[in-house]
């Protein structure tokens, strides 16, 4: 039997459906919402896209598209629709949906040192080694040691966030041993790479002092 888009009710034919959330959309409801919108329809319910689709002013509207953030071997997509973070590796395996309300902090770290970090207190300790500055304070730290040259094998952004009353790490990848060649300090690859932390970085400040204080025990 034939399936009917939970929209328009039209049925579908298997090229035509497209899924999202909870349910499937046909090509002619979604064709005019945004690519990032509509190349990411799994992020969104039904009632979403319906009001997504009624409203085109709000679907163009860069607050709620997602985010989407290509490195070395992962993809992150924020979602500011239901406010989570999500992180796809090696193009099939994504993470859980990790809310916005239990990101605690993040460290930058190259070939595992840190290089900098930023984050809420947790009980007694920062998590933060630089309680200041954030990703603005890191690149720049980065970027002014002129001179000296390194190679850099592996870098990550290191998520912390609460859950259950524990604090886990979620790994985003900008530069992974197992799919990159390692890259010198002085490259044009590793800027490119400090720009892409940067701006992934900038996201996860951005998350950490918007608030959600309410919800802080
Ligand atoms: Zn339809």
């Amino acid at each position: 039997m034939a399936q009917v888009c939970d929209r328009c009710k039209k049925s579908m034919g298997f090229l035509d459906k497209w899924k999202c959330k909870d349910g499937v959309v046909c090509y002619d409801c979604i064709k005019d919402l945004d690519k990032s919108i509509r190349n990411n329809l799994k992020l969104y319910t039904v009632e979403q896209i319906k009001y997504m689709i009624d409203n085109p002013d709000i679907s163009s509207d860069k607050a709620y598209q997602p985010q989407q953030y290509k490195c070395s071997n992962s993809v992150v997509i924020f979602n500011p629709i239901d406010r989570s973070l999500s992180i796809t590796t090696a193009g099939f395996f994504r993470s859980e949906a990790i809310p916005y309300s239990s990101i605690m902090g993040y460290d930058y770290r190259e070939d595992d040192q840190s290089k900098g970090r930023y984050g809420k207190m947790i009980g007694a300790a920062a998590l933060g080694g630089l309680v200041f500055g954030g990703a603005g304070a890191i690149i720049g730290a980065l970027t002014q040691k002129r001179g000296e040259v390194r190679y850099i094998k592996r870098a990550e952004i290191a998520v912390s966030y609460k859950k259950e009353g524990h604090i886990e790490t979620a790994h985003i990848w900008v530069l992974d041993s197992k799919f990159n060649d390692k890259i010198k300090s002085t490259s044009y690859q590793y800027k490119a790479l400090l720009d892409e932390a940067n701006k992934i970085m900038l996201m996860l400040d951005e998350i950490i002092t918007s608030g959600d204080e309410n919800q802080e025990s």
